[in-house]
Parts: C-alpha cells; sequence; structure tokens
C-alpha cells in the first residue's frame, strides 16, 4: 500500500470513545460521578481522602472494563498496523485512560504509543514510583472493599509487574508490594507533568501528517500539539464533533461522529 505521507500522528481525546459509552469530561459539568474534580483527580485530593479516591477509580476500571472498542479505534489500529508495514512512521498519543486504543490494536508496541493521561490498568506505588499492572477493583459500587477483577482491562503484557491482590490497609486501600505503602492508580492528575511530552514534541516537530480525534483543545500540553505540528510544517487535520478551542491551527476540519468520519479519513491517507 501506498501513503502520500511520511510519518503522522494522531492525537485521540474522550469523544473517540464516546460511541462506546465512555462519558466525556464534557457531559459531565465538571463533575465526574458527581464528585469535584479536584477531589478525584488531584495529589491533593488523594492526599486528603485516599479512599475516596480508589472508589472512585475502581468504578472506572468496572465501567471501563464493561465498553467496547468502537469503529473508530478499529479503523485506528487498523491504519497503524498497515503504516508499520508499509514504513511509514506514525505515533499515536492519547489523553484517554480508558484502554480501549490497546484493546482495539492488541499488542500495540510502546514505540507507537504514548498515553499521556497514564492509563486505568496502571498502578504505582506512591514511594518509590514503581509502575504495576492492575485490574483489580478495590471497592465495589456500594462503595463498600472489594475484590473484583475488572477483567476485560487491557494490561500490557509486556509489564511483569502484573499485581496478584496486593495487601490493603484497614481502609482498604491497595498497599504496594516493594515499599508497602500506599498505591495510586497511574493517571495523571490535575497539576502533574503528562508522560512522554518530550518524545511527543520531538515527533510533532518531524511529522509530515497531524490528525486530531474527539479532543476539545482545552487541556494543555495535548491542546497546544496541533500548533507545534503546523509551526513545522504538517499539514494539520481535526477530527470532532464540533469547532474546537484550538480550531484556528488546523488546515482541515471534518466535523461528524468519529465512528463515520475516522474510518472514512483513514481510507484516504
Ligand atoms: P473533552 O471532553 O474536553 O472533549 C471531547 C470532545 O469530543 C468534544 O469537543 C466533543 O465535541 C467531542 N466529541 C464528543 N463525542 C464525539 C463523537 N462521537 N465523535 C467525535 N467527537 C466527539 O475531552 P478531552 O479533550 O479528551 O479532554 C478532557 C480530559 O478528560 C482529558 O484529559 C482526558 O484524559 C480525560 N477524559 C478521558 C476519558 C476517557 O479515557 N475516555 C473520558 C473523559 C475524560
Amino acid at each position: 500500500m501506498e501513503f502520500r505521507y511520511k510519518k503522522i500522528v494522531f492525537l485521540t481525546g474522550a469523544g473517540i470513545s464516546a460511541e462506546s459509552g465512555v462519558r466525556t469530561f464534557r457531559d459531565t459539568d465538571g463533575l465526574w460521578e458527581n464528585h469535584r474534580v479536584e477531589d478525584v483527580a488531584s495529589p491533593q485530593g488523594f492526599k486528603r481522602n485516599p479512599a475516596l479516591v480508589w472508589k472512585f477509580y475502581s468504578l472506572r476500571r468496572l465501567q471501563a472494563s464493561e465498553v467496547q472498542p468502537n469503529k473508530a479505534h478499529v479503523a485506528l489500529a487498523d491504519a497503524l498496523h498497515s503504516l508499520e508495514q508499509a514504513s511509514v512512521r506514525a505515533l499515536l498519543i492519547t489523553q484517554n485512560v480508558d484502554t480501549l486504543h490497546e484493546r482495539a490494536f492488541g499488542a500495540l508496541p510502546n514505540k507507537n504509543f504514548i498515553d499521556i493521561h497514564g492509563t486505568l490498568s496502571r498502578s504505582r506505588c506512591t514511594k518509590c514510583n514503581k509502575i504495576f499492572s492492575d485490574r483489580w477493583a478495590y471497592f465495589n459500587e456500594e462503595q463498600q472493599p472489594a475484590e473484583r477483577h475488572a477483567d476485560h482491562l487491557w494490561s500490557n503484557p509486556s509489564l511483569t509487574n502484573l499485581l496478584s491482590m496486593p495487601r490493603r490497609n484497614p481502609q482498604g486501600i491497595p498497599l504496594s508490594p516493594c515499599c508497602s505503602d500506599l498505591l495510586r492508580p497511574d493517571i495523571v492528575w490535575f497539576g502533574e507533568r503528562p508522560h512522554g511530552v518530550e518524545n511527543a514534541i520531538e515527533q510533532l516537530t518531524s511529522c509530515d501528517l497531524f490528525v486530531s480525534i474527539g479532543t476539545s483543545g482545552n487541556v494543555y500540553p495535548a491542546a497546544g500539539f496541533a500548533a507545534v505540528a503546523r509551526k513545522a510544517g504538517a499539514h494539520t487535520v481535526s477530527i470532532n464533533l464540533e469547532p474546537t478551542e484550538n480550531s484556528a491551527a488546523f488546515h482541515e476540519h471534518l466535523h461528524g461522529l468519529a465512528t463515520e468520519k475516522v474510518p472514512d479519513f483513514l481510507k484516504k491517507i
């Protein structure tokens, strides 16, 4: 297969997973499951009430385990496979933590994938930062301590630190096997530094096509990626339901549902 481009960077946000049944941040009026974002998605919130944070993320793990990748995730995964075979360099950067890209792709090589906001399928030690592959829901829907496995939540097979049920403190919060200190979700919270930004910027400054899918252009640094790629000479395309905050950074705008627009667009590259 012949492609017009030599190096492509894709950026996805909550909109690509909306049709799988995962709510976008925009849908929630700044509240997640009726919690203020700063209570469940900030280091200060975790320090104040780690049990509340683990109740929230346990529920999110169970919800993510129940949804399926949609046509947009699958088309993107197929495109990444075809591009790789044709020796076109491609990188997928996602802001999503729902593991649906990984599940659509199968074994997505790390060199082609950056989850800049972390993922629901990992935890890390608050003391030494060791990362664990973790699919446990430590609390159930009734907010009681539980031992539920979010079976379909993707766990990267290349990670050997797969957690069997870890020890818990009296509040039911999991403790790390390495330091016996609190485990936290490996999610990038407000005020924390996203993963892999230097690598992302390096790829953005040398790509010739940048495609943004289902992201509102509100959350930095990802909201600035289109401008970086455009400045470096790339053709920039936005696929979204509606105009985004950073619309001016795009040469091309495709408004509509991700499950329709993404497969159509990918056929044309
Ligand atoms: P956002 O909620 O700010 O914006 C989503 C965008 O997607 C909106 O502009 C909306 O118009 C568009 N959209 C909604 N449904 C769509 C569809 N079917 N097809 C195409 N576009 C559609 O999300 P964001 O820009 O990703 O940033 C919010 C933050 O919240 C991110 O940090 C992200 O990590 C996090 N988040 C992640 C998930 C997830 O993992 N699925 C869900 C909610 C929030």
